[in-house]
């Protein structure tokens, strides 16, 4: 038996706010499984829902009710205004993920200028969103590259490096999604399976530029943690040990191993973990100069350091 619009989404509210759920779940499945857009699903608030949508939405409510987070049943999650297919083999993408893309744009072409190519990598890739975004994003900047000529009015423009883009994980169902996902969208990214940098230290690569939104959450943080994360997305993503900071203790062993004399490291990192991440870089390059980066939540979400270049 089919219901209207605002039946269905008077029920999904009913069901989701006793589960503790967010209710506007019900909204974005109901135009999951509609295809209608947020106007068209309140231009039609009183029409009949199509046959099959209603025992889809309410079978998908359900699952959501129990705690499985709405990107996996959906199968995306919006990240840079991009879609990007999620499951549960990958973390799914986060807002904040997208601060720290936003600023390694804007501190490459001022570090890099002179170079004609750039080499980054993005250590544990998960669903591949840094390291697509940042591949079609350095390709939108100006539309050319090194090698092509760039006119504008007249006159010619500086080239742009070329940014040679690597991604890689430890997992091999992660990869899957990864490429997946530079495939629909038109990416070119390389993936590497393997354990943090041993890819590239294998191949005797060096990088110039090293991406990271590694596992940093404390083991005990577990107790306070929403059930939708802890119990739906994978542990190999989330969790780092007591403090949380064994990826970036084992990033400053592996990294002088694979950095360019001049490079640049941009990790994610925790709230409360900035100031014991700059220590460690500190602690391991003479030539450093390292950011701390607050969110738009105001807390510290990001490190930037540069290593080896002259003041
Ligand atoms: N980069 C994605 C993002 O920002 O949405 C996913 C980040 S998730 C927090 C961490 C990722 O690191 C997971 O995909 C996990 O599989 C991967 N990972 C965990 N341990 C790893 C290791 N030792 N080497 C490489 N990748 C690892
Ligand atoms: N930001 C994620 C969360 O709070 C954790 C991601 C990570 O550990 N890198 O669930």
């Amino acid at each position: 038996m089919s219901k209207k619009v605002f039946e269905a989404l008077k029920w999904a509210s009913s069901f989701l706010i006793p589960a503790g759920r967010d209710e506007n779940a019900g909204e974005l499945l109901l135009r999951h499984f509609s295809g209608m857009s947020r106007t068209q699903l309140f231009a039609n608030i009183r029409e009949e829902l199509e046959p099959g949508v209603w025992e889809a939405f309410e079978a998908a409510v359900k699952e959501h009710a129990r705690g499985v987070p709405v990107q996996y049943i959906i199968g995306s999650e919006e990240f840079y205004g991009r879609q990007f297919v999620v499951n549960p083999a990958v973390l799914i993408p986060r807002p904040e993920t997208e601060e720290l893309v936003y600023g390694t744009l804007q501190r490459l072409p001022q570090l890099f200028s002179n170079k004609q190519e750039i080499r980054l990598a993005d250590i544990g890739t998960g669903s591949g969103a840094i390291a697509i975004t940042m591949a079609i994003e350095w390709r939108l900047v100006s539309g050319t590259t090194r090698g092509q000529m760039s006119v504008s009015g007249g006159r010619s423009m500086p080239k742009k490096p070329l940014l040679v883009v690597s991604g890689t994980d430890i997992s091999a169902d992660s990869l899957v999604v990864a490429r997946e996902n530079a495939e629909r969208l038109g990416a070119d990214v390389r993936f590497l399976e393997g354990d943090l940098l041993a890819p590239f230290v294998e191949k005797g690569e060096r990088l110039d530029v090293v991406m990271s939104n590694p596992p940093y959450i404390p083991l005990g943080d577990q107790e306070w943690m929403s059930e939708v994360v802890l119990e739906h997305e994978p542990h190999r993503a989330l969790f780092a040990g007591e403090d949380g900071l064994d990826f970036y203790r084992r990033f400053m062993v592996e990294l002088p191993q694979v950095l360019a004399p001049e490079a640049l490291v941009c990790f994610e990192i925790g709230a409360g973990q900035g100031e014991a991440v700059a220590e460690l870089f500190r602690k391991t390059f003479a030539i450093v100069n390292v950011e701390v980066i607050h969110d738009i939540n105001g807390k510290d979400r990001m490190v930037f350091a540069r290593i080896g270049f002259g003041e």
